[in-house]
């Protein structure tokens, strides 16, 4: 009897571990299948009836997953699809930051910016003020848009920033931010342009005007006790720095002329090698050319040529005046007029004290001068060179200069034959 019970028992315990093992491998292989998504479950071994329906319900729900996501996945590369072709860069990240779309312009805006789907959106867009505007959309604060700098590498990007909550595409926890950036880099440089140079107009018209301003109180004031000659040396300085800022105005204008819509420029077939060789008459006639030795050497293929013949005497009378303003006197000046393929070239050497290296990037700089005193001194504006270069461009040619220190200067432009 004892051993029937013993068997019975020692039977049940076996079936019963045989039980427990094939239910904890149904566990198992069900908990595998649900972590890696797929869609058929493998068949249990054992677990029943219970088993079978538990395996069917997740076998439902990994199906409704997979076609939420190729749902999802589809309507985001459509979308990415209809952003391809805007200019400004488009982002969408999920409740955590990850990039779920971005459309190709962020790649344009930011080179180094590839691969960027699932990334953190902090890992892409380094900014500190960024990150302060993706915590403001997610606060749900309003005014979501600003302009923030970003680097990328060397680079510095202004980008105009939009950002807004959106509903998920799909049951995925929300909600997602959409991003819209705008690259303002150009606006914003030409905005600093613009400041910098409306402060150096202020600062170069400032210095006259206070001189003008002390001699005229200085001569209401005392005009019926002061000496002649103290009068006269007054109105010599308000004379000098009236015409200092009639100067300044006029190259102003000029400068504004040629960068405008409407340069004024009027060509006509013109003998460059005539040209070149009255300006330079003109000039050995002037007494402050007196002590400089000036030449022409003009190769004969220079023929006529279609130019603005105003306006290429303006360069080429900058050029020469600036050869003698800024050398000592004795010194050679030689212009040169040579034939070249489809182009004339003309080139103003001098052997003065020449132009140090790290100036020659910024010579043709609107008010850029090397020494400022000197410039002033000899009346002038800082601008010839500038408005040479802007002469010569809508020329459809190109200036440059070369310059050895103490051994001279030498500025050399193109003028093409024909229209580029
Ligand atoms: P500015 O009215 O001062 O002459 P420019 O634009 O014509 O202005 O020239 C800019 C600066 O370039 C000058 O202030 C001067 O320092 C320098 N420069 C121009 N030509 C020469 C030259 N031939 N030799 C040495 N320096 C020169």
């Amino acid at each position: 009897m004892l051993y029937l019970i013993t068997a019975a028992l020692g039977l049940g315990l076996a079936v019963a571990i045989t039980m427990i093992l094939a239910n904890r491998r149904a566990t198992r292989e069900l908990t595998r299948a649900l972590t890696s998504r797929a869609p058929a479950l493998p068949p249990q071994a054992g677990g029943g009836s219970d088993w079978a329906a538990l395996r069917e319900s997740a076998g439902e729900l990994l199906a409704q997953l997979a076609t939420l996501e190729r749902l999802r996945s589809g309507q985001l590369a459509h979308l990415e699809a209809t952003l391809g072709s805007l200019q400004e860069a488009v982002l969408i990240v999920d409740a955590e930051n990850r990039i779920l779309l971005a459309n190709r312009a962020l790649e344009t805006i930011f080179p180094s910016a590839h691969d960027v789907l699932n990334q953190r959106l902090e890992r892409v867009l380094h900014s500190v003020a960024f990150l302060d505007l993706v915590a403001d959309v997610r606060a749900g604060r309003p005014n979501a848009q600003r302009e923030i700098e970003f680097v990328d590498g060397e680079r510095s990007i202004w980008l105009q920033v939009t950002a807004a909550l959106v509903t998920p595409l799909d049951a995925s926890p929300g909600p997602w931010a959409l991003f819209v950036l705008h690259d303002v880099t150009r606006q914003k440089d030409l905005e600093s342009v613009r400041t910098e140079f409306v402060a150096n107009v202020s600062h170069e018209l400032r210095t006259p005007l206070s001189v003008i301003k002390g001699c005229v109180e200085t001569l209401v004031d005392d005009h019926a006790s002061m000496p002649l000659e103290d009068r006269i040396r007054f109105l010599q300085t308000i004379q000098r720095h009236a015409d200092r800022l009639a100067s300044l105005l006029e190259d102003l204008l000029t400068l504004s002329r040629l960068e405008s819509a409407t340069p004024g420029l009027h060509r006509e077939p013109t003998r460059l090698g005539d040209l070149i060789g009255g300006l330079v008459d003109d000039v050995r006639a002037r007494p402050a050319a007196a002590g400089h030795l000036l030449t022409t050497a003009i190769d004969p293929g220079v023929d006529t040529i279609l130019v603005d013949p105003l306006k290429i005497s303006q360069v080429l009378a900058n050029l020469i005046d600036n050869a003698i303003k800024y050398t000592p006197r004795g010194s050679r000046i030689e212009v040169e007029a040579r034939r070249s393929a489809g182009a004339v070239d003309v080139c103003v050497r001098d052997n003065g004290p020449g132009i140090p290296e790290k100036d020659l990037p910024h010579i043709f700089e609107r008010f850029y001068r090397v020494d400022k005193g000197r410039s002033r001194e000899t009346g002038g504006t800082g601008l010839g060179l500038s408005i040479a270069k802007h002469i010569v461009q809508l020329h459809w040619g190109r200036i440059w200069v070369h310059s050895t220190p103490g051994k001279g200067a030498s500025f050399q432009f193109t003028l093409p034959l024909a229209p580029v």
